[in-house]
């Protein structure tokens, strides 16, 4: 299943939806990757790409209830 191709980012993010408070924090640091969604609760709406990895990063390290996380793909 899944055949990686090369030059395609291997990484992308995820938000556990009962951890996060919906502060923002992510959305604002990385409005490219993070949404605020209807319910209140941020979520991944892009890819993430070598562009955005670090912002992705700084929101994971700023997320005040750890919500977010790196999903890899092997
Ligand atoms: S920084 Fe964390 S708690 Fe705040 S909106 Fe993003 S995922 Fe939710």
């Amino acid at each position: 299943m899944g055949i990686n191709r090369k030059g395609s980012a291997d990484m992308n993010a995820t938000v556990d939806q009962y951890l996060c408070i919906g502060c923002g924090a992510c959305v604002a640091l990385c409005p490219r990757v993070f949404r605020m969604g209807e319910d209140g609760k941020s979520g991944v709406s892009q890819a993430v790409t070598e562009e955005t990895l670090s912002q992705v990063q700084e929101a994971i390290d700023s997320c005040p209830v750890t919500a977010i996380s790196w999903l890899e793909h092997e």
